[in-house]
């Protein structure tokens, strides 16, 4: 279902002898469309936010990571497109090779669309293509409504990932009080000091 070229660049990036990271995406999800937040503590700390569309992890890195505050938008670079069986990657990706480092699900669960037009779902191909996502986070740790936003002039363009107002918004710093996986419960420094 996945064309060869969706994941040209991603498997480009890394040498699969040396990363133990996924390439195949034999865990797509038959009805409800997943996401994941990986927490990677690489050169430096950040989040990586991926969302199943169109059969790959349509990827963000967030430098500061997600928030359920309304108040506070997060900075988020569009980066190359995972394999599926990115989903649910979690241990040491070796020095030397891309983005080095310890990763943890953070976060993990379906979600759906919430732009709707004349009465339909927007495709989300579209929407991203757009630069404009409003999706509802069913996850352990967030839930609710969410947008990433494209935004900045011609030639200096950003996106942001912020919390839509609802009932699930507060002001709680979620990375605090819970910085473990919820695949494991482990924390990033569990892994890393393990070996
Ligand atoms: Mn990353």
């Amino acid at each position: 279902m996945v064309e060869e070229d969706a994941l040209k660049k991603y498997k480009e990036k890394r040498n699969f002898i040396d990363t133990p990271e996924p390439f195949t995406n034999t865990k797509a999800s038959p009805d409800k469309p997943k996401f994941v937040i990986q927490k990677h503590n690489a050169s430096r700390l950040h989040y990586d936010f991926r969302i199943e569309v169109g059969g790959v992890l349509k990827s963000w890195a967030v430098p500061k990571g997600p928030s359920t505050d309304i108040s506070q938008k997060r900075l988020a670079i569009p980066t190359e497109d995972h394999p599926i069986d990115y989903i649910d990657f979690e241990g040491i990706i070796p020095p030397g090779n891309y983005g080095a480092g310890t990763v943890i699900v953070w976060d993990a669960g379906s979600y759906y669309n919430l732009n709707i037009k004349e009465g339909k779902e927007t495709s989300l191909p579209e929407s991203i293509e757009k630069g404009h996502l409003e999706i509802f986070l069913e996850g352990e740790k967030l839930r609710g409504a969410y947008a990433l936003i494209r935004t900045g002039r011609e030639g200096r363009k950003f996106w942001l990932f912020l919390k839509m107002k609802d009932e699930y918004a507060d002001k709680n710093d979620i990375l605090q009080e819970r910085p473990e996986s919820v695949l494991t419960g482990r924390m990033i420094e569990d892994i890393e000091n393990k070996d």
